[in-house]
């Protein structure tokens, strides 16, 4: 399987090339080539085979002869076998016709585990076939930090940092990142703001000399490994359900788009899927340009649903390839002009073949709340903020049933708003139950770039 750019100006390259390179060098984004292909018959069959095996098979079908078969499967393996749940991602009714899928069961409570969990494990593999050491630094405004650090922790062949604002994120949020005792993390609380943390880790991977001196990487949603093994539950919930037999819909609460560009992956691979239902909160970019054609950046605001509150989605970039029929000139030329005015028209036959698929939907702050204590009072089930985005779209905008609510993160996570909204403190789950008593260890460091590098290099090189 080899890779091409979205922007049409970077050589090809294979599933390897692809994970490790993140962004291709002409500022585009990898996708395959051709959409592997899953036929109906092994399709149905997923409904009895462990998520391992059903993710053995979709991630391989991505990373072709690169990783042998018996290889990913012991990966996937031991990635899914670090979820409390056997199912990995159970699916649980909590209405007629309506499911929620939940993705919550690993390491750090929130949906990024499921694609970090097999990350960690492919980079390991790959580096030390490879003989190779990389560092991995990361700013994190909460899940995505403690997913890294939980995944990579012990790694043998890759070291992560993590930039965290000091004083920002949620107790629960740091402390999935600070008690990691193995010497291979190190996070650092920045006296700065989570925009301050992300300009840092910008400049440290424009420093030529740094980047190769510590074989920096990153693992941001752009990393078409994570798209992959995100499609992966599109197939096992649907098959639950009775795909291919039966067609389902799906309300993916979103951000960065590569949650729901993974369940358009899925259906391009052969799983009928009726609806996808995009749902954001106050920061609409995604909602509104599935309702107008319209791309166009607004000012992020802040919401009791912060791994959302995001006013640009880099995977669209990957859709809007799909929708002008792969013509990477018009893609590269969108989004140049995308980062130049912040704002583009997507074209109309592009639009109405996204509409064919995808609907869009924003949320309130106080449609989030009530839903929170409208689930919890119908179904007994307390759901987190994002969640609760979703299911609040989905009353708004319904859908061809039955549908699959994408539960990205455990209640739990978010005790005071789930608490204020709902009057219930959600409790952790027996594995994290000790999470307030680890010892935490972590690092502080103003907000100044240079301090930050040295820091990276000494302690990549320690
Ligand atoms: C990251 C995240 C999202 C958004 O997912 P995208 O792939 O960025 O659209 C939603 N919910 C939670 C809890 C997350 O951590």
């Amino acid at each position: 399987m080899r890779y091409v750019s979205t922007r049409g100006q970077a050589p090809h390259v294979g599933f390897i090339d692809a994970v490790l390179g993140g962004l291709a060098p002409d500022g585009g984004l990898y996708v395959p080539q051709t959409w592997p292909q899953i036929s109906p018959a092994e399709i149905a069959g997923f409904a009895t085979k462990s998520y391992a095996e059903v993710a053995a098979r979709v991630i391989g079908a991505f990373a072709g002869d690169e990783i042998a078969e018996a290889d990913l499967l012991e990966m996937c393996r031991e990635a899914y076998g670090t979820f409390t749940h056997t199912a990995v991602v159970p699916l649980t009714q909590l209405e007629p016709g309506v499911f929620l899928a939940e993705l919550f069961h690993g390491p750090s409570l929130a949906f990024k585990d499921v694609a970090m969990q097999i990350l960690a494990r492919l980079y390991d593999h790959i580096l030390g076939r490879e003989g190779r050491v990389q560092t991995i630094l990361c700013a994190t405004s909460g899940d995505t930090g403690g997913a890294a650090v939980e995944a990579f922790r012990g790694a043998r062949n890759v070291k992560v940092v993590a930039l965290f604002p000091e004083g920002r994120i949620s107790e629960v949020q740091r402390r999935f990142m600070t008690t990691a005792a193995e010497a291979n993390v190190a996070c650092v609380a920045v006296k700065g703001s989570f925009d301050d943390c992300q300009a840092i880790v910008k400049q440290a991977f424009q420093d030529k000399a740094l980047r190769q001196a510590v074989d920096l990487s990153g693992v941001n949603s752009i990393n078409f490994a994570r798209i992959a093994a995100q499609a992966v539950y599109y197939f096992t919930t649907a098959a639950a359900l009775g795909a291919p037999g039966r067609q389902v819909s799906f309300a993916v609460p979103s951000g960065n788009f590569g949650d729901a560009f993974a369940g358009y992956v899925a259906h391009r691979m052969g799983l009928p899927i009726a609806t996808i239902l995009v749902a954001t909160n106050a920061n609409d970019i995604l909602a509104r340009t599935f309702e107008t054609g319209r791309y166009a950046r607004g000012k992020v605001h802040p919401t009791m649903s912060p791994a959302m509150d995001i006013q640009s989605a880099s995977n669209f970039e990957r859709l809007y390839f799909e929708g002008v029929e792969r013509e990477a000139t018009e893609t590269a030329r969108a989004f140049t002009a995308f980062a130049d005015s912040g704002a583009i028209d997507v074209p109309p036959k592009a639009f109405a073949a996204m509409r064919a698929l995808f609907r869009g939907a924003a949320v309130s702050e106080a449609d989030t709340a009530r839903t929170i204590v409208s689930t919890f009072n119908e179904t007994g089930q307390l759901v987190d903020p994002h969640t609760a985005v979703a299911l609040s779209a989905l009353r708004r905008a319904p859908l061809e049933g039955p549908v699959i609510v994408m539960s990205t993160a455990h209640a739990a996570k978010f005790p005071e708003t789930v608490a204020k909204a709902s009057g219930v403190t959600p409790a952790l789950p027996r594995g994290a139950l000790d999470l307030a008593s680890r010892p935490e260890r972590f690092d502080r460091l103003p907000a100044e770039a240079d301090t930050i590098k040295a820091y990276v290099r000494a302690f990549a090189e320690g």
